[in-house]
Parts: C-alpha cells; structure tokens; sequence
C-alpha cells in the first residue's frame, strides 16, 4: 500500500506551491498531476506582487527574473483614440511594482524543480486523482489512474484537492458550493503586437465588446468577453468579425486584421465565480480554484491560489509532521483565508455589474466618449482613490509570506 503524509491533487500553483513549502518543512508530500506536462495555452499568467514577495521569500526571485517576462505598470482605456492611464502600481509600496506576465508552465516548472531539490517530495505528472478513500467519514486517501490505464490507491494523514474548478475530489465529497451567475464567458487569442503599439495593459469597452489586451512583448494576450453561453452562435459567424470590433476603439492593430484566420485559434473560457461553504471535511480539505473559482477580472486566480497554499502550509506543517491533524486546523485555514477571498469576489462582482453587463448590452461605449467622463476625472485627481483598486488588485487583503521553515537566501 503506498502511503505519504500530505497527499496533493493537482499541480496547478495552489498544488505545486502547497508541496514545495511542506517539503520544505519536512512533511512527506507526493502531488499527483494528471497531465504530463504543464503547458496549457491561456491559462493565466499574471504573477502578481504578493506572489513575486513570495517567490523573493523562498530564494527564487533570481531565477524567477530569468524568465521571458513582460512587466505591466499600466492599466490604460481608449478614449477617442488617445490611451487614458487609469491605474498604475509605480506608486504602491513593496520591491515589485508591476505584474509580471510570465507564461504559466514556466512558473510551475521553476517551482517543481525547487520542490524537487527537497527529499520529501514526490511529483507524479500523468497520475489523475479518480476518488476518495475513506475509512468511514474520514477521508484516507485517493484512488488514482495513470495515463497508461494502471490504477492503484495512495494513503495519507490529509488529502487536499487543488484539482481546479472543475475538481473532482470536492465533488466527490460532496461539499457545497454556493454559485454566482455571471453575464459573460471569455474568448482569448492571440495577435501579434509591433514596438509601435502602446505597452502594458489596455483595457477596451465599446457598445457589446469589452476586452482587455495584454502586452506580451512579441504577441498582444487579448481577451474579449461574450455574453454567457453565446459561444455557439456567436461562432458561425466570420472570425474576422472579432478583429473588425477590436480595431474600432485599437486604429494601431488596423495593420493585422487577417491575424486571427480560425475559430481554432480562440479558446473559450467559461467563466465561473463560485466558492465552497466549507472547504474542508474530515482527512480532506480544497485550496485554490477548487475551493473558489474566480473570474478572470484582475487576473488574481493564480494569485489567490499561491496564497491559500502559503497560509495551508504555515499552519498544517507542524500538525502533518506530528501526525496529528484535525477538522479545526482544516477551519483554521479556511478562517485564513475566507475574507480575501469574498473581498476579490465581491469586487469581481461589482465589475460583472457595472463594467461588463452595461458593455454586454451596448449601455455602456467608451470608445463614443468625446472626454474622459466625469467620473474618471474625478477618480484620476485624487491619489488615494486611485491607488486604491490597483493596490487591491496587485497586493490584495491579508497577503501570504513564506513560513520561516521554507525560507532560503539567494
Ligand atoms: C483560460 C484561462 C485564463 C486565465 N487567466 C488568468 C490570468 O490571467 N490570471 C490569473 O491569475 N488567473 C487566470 N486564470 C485562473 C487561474 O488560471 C486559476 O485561478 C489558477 O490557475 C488556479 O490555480 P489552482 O492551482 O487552484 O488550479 P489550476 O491552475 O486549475 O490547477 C489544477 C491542476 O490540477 C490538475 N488536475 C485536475 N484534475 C486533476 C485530477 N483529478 N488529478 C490530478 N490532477 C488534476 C490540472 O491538470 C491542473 O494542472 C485563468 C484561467 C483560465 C482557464
């Protein structure tokens, strides 16, 4: 019977980091991952300040920087033609300023050969969690399958599902959720991006578009947000009709028009803003998306992700390696780490209201406006105000350090 201390599903950043800072501690951990690489294409790639701290923290900062990174200080709109800064992070306290886009494999890859260095680590990529073992209420274990078809059970003190939104662990569970309905689903793609363009993030709200594009350095990362569930329709349509609505409020991707020839080439996310009423059960407990799936507004998923794994390591270490876990230290983290996630839910929320359903449903075109419109003005002139939504974005509430256990020098 295979057995471990701390049995991690999923490699994602809320499983990869979760290993790393319990091997770091000592703790027998194995993650299993169910694909055999970390390479997905549009999966995010904002690593936020609080994440970059982080990565400082644990002695990977230098590392980190070598990787192909863009950093975005910015977030400007179009308005008339002329890019109006709406935010910038160059004022916010803290070493990094800025988010770094950073492909997302990249970060996971960095972070599981850091884990790997530690003895009491084991990543198994190929390996799907399939079920729980229980041992009556308590949960025990997990059944696995392995991409070549063999099956076998691994035991363990706790088990945590970091398997994403789609997690099959808290379903198995039986934990419930509480839904948002939200108004859109997300398209991305890619466009190629000259030295010319403007740099950083832009965002773009026109009558029925509303998109973000981010500066990839070679490519623009563009995101565009349909009205939910209207990929079908929507997609027997020309594909250039997509280019067409971004060029109207973007005259600089005038040149690149053909650049998108499939529907292939645009990837729909289907968005989801949910969260768990209780995250954990007894031997089990969820972190990351499959605690809270979040929307993609402010690109703070990943973010949100590392930190619940911070806070689950900080105080589950010592607990694992006593072999003494209970139900109050799982509520423990969940208390941890509950308020940041509803305050980034509730602001999501508040965007999906009065951004993005006004934009969906042509109440809203910026692009038409002849001036920045009063309340902008308003918003821009005092320092506070302004600051205050990108230090929310970039910092966020009650951010995560790294246990001194896990700590290392550069
Ligand atoms: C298209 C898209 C774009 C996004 N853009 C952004 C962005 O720009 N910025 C941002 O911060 N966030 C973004 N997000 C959200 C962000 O990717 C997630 O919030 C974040 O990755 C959550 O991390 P996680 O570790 O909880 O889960 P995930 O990243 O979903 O990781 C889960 C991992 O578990 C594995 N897995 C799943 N099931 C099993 C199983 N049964 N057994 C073993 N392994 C399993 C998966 O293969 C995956 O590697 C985006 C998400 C998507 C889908």
């Amino acid at each position: 019977m295979e057995r471990t201390s701390c049995l991690v599903a999923g490699g994602g950043p809320a499983g990869i980091v979760l290993g790393l800072l319990l091997a770091r501690a000592g703790v027998e951990v194995t993650v299993l991952e169910k694909h055999a690489d970390f390479l997905r294409d549009f999966r995010g790639d904002t690593v936020h300040p609080t994440t970059l701290d982080l990565l400082d923290e644990l002695g990977l900062g230098r590392e980190f920087a070598k990787l192909p990174a863009r950093h975005m200080t910015d977030i400007q709109l179009p308005i008339r033609g002329r890019m109006v800064r709406l935010a910038t992070l160059t004022h916010l306290p803290g070493r990094h300023k800025y988010i770094a886009m950073v492909p997302q494999w990249d970060l996971l890859d960095l972070l599981a050969r850091a884990a790997d260095r530690e003895p009491t680590f084991r990543l198994r990529m190929n390996t799907a969690a399939t079920d729980l073992i229980r041992d009556g209420k308590r949960v025990t274990g997990v059944r696995y399958r392995t991409a070549d078809g063999a099956t076998g059970e691994i035991h363990a003190d706790l088990t945590v599902a970091c398997d994403g939104r789609g997690s099959v662990l808290r379903a198995a569970a039986g934990l419930s959720l509480r839904q948002w309905s939200t108004p859109m689903d997300v398209w991305w793609f890619r466009f190629p991006r000259n030295d010319t363009d403007p740099a950083g993030a832009v965002w773009m709200v026109t009558a029925n578009r509303f998109a973000l594009l981010l500066d990839r350095g070679e490519y623009w990362q563009c995101a565009t947000v349909i009205r939910k569930g209207a990929d079908a329709v929507l997609r027997q349509a020309p594909v250039a009709d997509i280019m067409r609505t971004m060029i109207t409020v973007a005259p600089w991707l005038a040149d690149r028009i053909d650049a998108v020839h499939d529907w292939d080439e645009v990837k729909l996310l289907d968005v989801k803003l949910d969260r768990l009423h209780r995250w954990y059960a007894e031997g089990l407990l969820c972190l990351g998306d499959a605690a809270h799936a979040m929307s993609p507004i402010g690109g703070v998923g990943i973010n949100l992700a590392v930190q619940d794994a911070v806070a689950a390591a900080r105080i589950l270490a010592p607990k694992l390696l006593s072999h003494n876990i209970t139900e109050a230290d799982l509520a423990r983290v969940q208390r941890r780490r509950l308020v940041p996630t509803m305050v980034t839910q509730d602001m999501q929320r508040a965007v999906h209201r009065f951004g993005i359903e006004p934009s969906l449903s042509g109440a809203l075109d910026i692009s038409t406006f002849d001036r920045i419109p009063l309340p902008l003005r308003v918003f821009r002139s005092l320092p506070v105000i302004r600051t205050l939504p990108a230090f929310l974005v970039a910092r966020g509430v009650l951010p995560e350090h790294a246990p001194d256990f896990a700590r290392r020098p550069e």
